[in-house]
């Protein structure tokens, strides 16, 4: 194999190695030279770009012509520990990366592998010799991505912070009245927001703990841990965020909330910001919403097809109440906003009441209840019933009053959607009913309840098959109605794409009940299990869980998460 002793001896030029190996043409050559000079890119990325050759070919190549590996990065085990050898930096300014040991040395990764300034570099900071291989770019900075983290560059500024702030209380001026970027407690902030955009975390929570401060990110619905032992750093960070979202500062007894806006990496998150006293200080908690997405589309959602069908006729219906249901972050919101959108037209008049407004949507008039000034849904709803709208979206039913004036506003001539915290469809009318509503003017206003959950997706990664256990088996197949012999499950032996969960990314399931003939003369009669019984035998009602089952069965999703939307569904434990 060809070390790099040899290519500083040859003194390689890529451009006479691929005219070498008849892949451009001179022409090509001094063409791609001027637009280079004009451009600044390297000769490689300069060939590619100008079509004369794509970038396969290009590194097999450099592969052949230097007797080196060309190594697809895809689907590379990595070695965290080894990667973390070499500074984020130097990797993410030479594009290498260290891929595993070579005898007494390092292979190294490199998408231009004849650069002799990062070869030097690699050898003086790794101190060993240097095997490089070639590998693809985009896959590069992919893997410098999901490896690097920002975690060293917490960990450093947070020491930093805690520096400035051994001797004095820290100063006002420089945490949060002035916006001088370079102060510590700023660039953390940054670093943290930027480490939660790259792991797509949902919130972030900051909690003092006893001589530590605990920093955790809540990815694809699980919570990540990092402990850092700078805790003093913690109350200047809540200062800080208590100045960003408006809140009164001196104020450490009491729980407050508020919000504000930052641009981190080309996305633009909304961030809620509520804090709580805990018995080392305070505790913050962030939810962040990325405005950058915008509104996901009902196809993207995980809908079942002809339940997406079903579901879009009752969405055009001109009236009723259609409920969507499941606990907190199962994407209820999500779904509704998308359902709104798709029936925004200059022909409509569409208002909702919201805590908070998630999303704001051009044309739709959205209004923000506000408790602190006597805001409440009931209020906002009167108000906006007398707005002549024809569609209503409420935000929650979250009791008699509020429910009543949805239904009746179902009755006449609105379509209604509002959510409710109910585990699955059925039992949903019934609440209703619980909360104080006349039975009647459910049966009469309620035109279908969708419930949902969102389940984890295995990683593409490194999925792999998985035979269930035999009772886990026997409960799935009970939940089929068939045996389950011969079919394959899937699940993810965990790597570094997805942080050694297995998993990569969500998708919902859901439940559609929509209400019949029979369905409404149990409500009338205000009979529950005759309502349950006419709900589970309804034609196109298909359970939660058996949805879940069928993405399992398409290896989206694990047996594991499978078990997890039944478990919560029925709240008693199954397996
Ligand atoms: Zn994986």
């Amino acid at each position: 194999m060809m070390n790099k002793e040899d290519i500083r001896q040859r003194k390689v030029r890529l451009g006479d190695l691929l005219i070498e190996a008849g892949l451009i043409s001179d022409a090509q050559l001094q063409r791609a030279l001027l637009e280079q000079k004009r451009t600044g890119f390297k000769l490689g990325r300069t060939v590619v770009d100008l079509g004369f050759i794509d970038e396969v070919r290009l590194l097999t190549a450099l592969s052949e012509q230097l007797n080196i590996s060309f190594i697809e990065l895809k689907h590379f085990k990595f070695d965290k520990n080894l990667v973390q050898a070499l500074p984020e930096a130097v990797a993410r300014r030479f594009r290498v990366i260290v891929l595993s040991r070579e005898g007494d040395g390092l292979l190294v990764g490199m998408s231009d592998p004849l650069d002799l300034f990062a070869l030097d570099e690699l050898d003086r900071l790794l101190k060993t010799t240097v095997q490089p291989a070639v590998v693809r770019e985009s896959e590069l900075l992919t893997a410098l991505d999901m490896l690097y983290r920002r975690t060293s560059e917490i960990n450093s500024i947070a020491g930093e912070l805690e520096g400035e702030l051994k001797d004095s209380d820290f100063d006002l001026s420089v945490l949060g009245a002035d916006n001088n970027s370079e102060a510590p407690v700023v660039r953390l902030l940054q670093t943290l927001f930027e480490d939660a955009v790259q792991m797509q975390a949902s919130d972030i929570h900051i909690e003092p703990g006893d001589g530590i401060l605990r920093i955790r990110q809540r990815i694809d619905g699980v919570l990540n841990e990092h402990v850092m032992k700078e805790a003093r750093v913690a109350s200047a960070l809540v200062m800080r965020l208590k100045i960003m979202s408006g809140l009164d500062i001196s104020e450490k007894r009491l729980p407050q909330d508020g919000r504000f806006n930052i641009r981190v990496k080309n996305h633009t998150l909304d961030v809620r910001v509520s804090t709580m006293p805990v018995q080392f200080g305070e505790s913050v908690v962030m939810r962040l919403l990325d405005q950058t997405h915008g509104i996901t589309s009902l196809d993207a959602g995980g809908m079942p097809a002809q339940m997406l069908v079903r579901f879009r006729q009752l969405l055009q219906r001109p009236f009723g109440l259609i409920l969507v249901t499941g606990p907190t972050g199962s994407g209820k919101t999500t779904t509704l906003y998308a359902g709104l959108s798709e029936l925004n037209s200059p022909q409509k008049k569409i208002i909702t009441v919201e805590d908070p407004v998630e999303y704001r949507l051009p044309r739709i008039n959205q209004v923000q209840v506000n408790a602190k000034i006597d805001l409440s849904f009931t209020r906002v709803l009167r108000a906006a019933l007398r707005q002549d709208p024809d569609i209503l979206l409420i935000g929650e039913m979250r009791d008699q009053e509020t429910a009543e004036i949805g239904l009746r506003a179902a009755m006449t001539g609105h379509l209604v959607l509002s959510t409710l915290h109910t585990n699955d469809a059925p039992t949903s009318a019934m609440r209703l009913v619980d909360m104080g509503v006349e039975p009647f003017l459910v049966a009469t206003a309620l035109s279908a309840v969708l419930a949902q959950r969102l389940i984890r997706r295995v990683c593409e990664n490194c999925r792999e098959t998985h035979v269930p256990e035999v009772r886990q088996m026997v409960w799935l197949e009970a939940l089929y109605g068939a045996s389950l012999s011969g079919r394959n499950f899937q699940r993810g032996s965990g790597c570094n794409h997805c942080h050694n969960t297995g998993y990569s990314g969500r998708m919902g399931v859901f439940e559609l009940l929509e209400m019949n003939e029979t369905m409404i003369a149990m409500l009338r009669r205000n009979d529950p299990q005759g309502f349950a019984d006419a709900a589970l035998s309804s034609p196109h009602y298909r359970p939660l869980a058996a949805c879940a089952l069928d993405y399992a069965l398409a290896g989206l999703t694990s047996v594991e998460e499978v078990l997890k939307v039944c478990v919560s569904r029925t709240d008693e434990v199954l397996i």
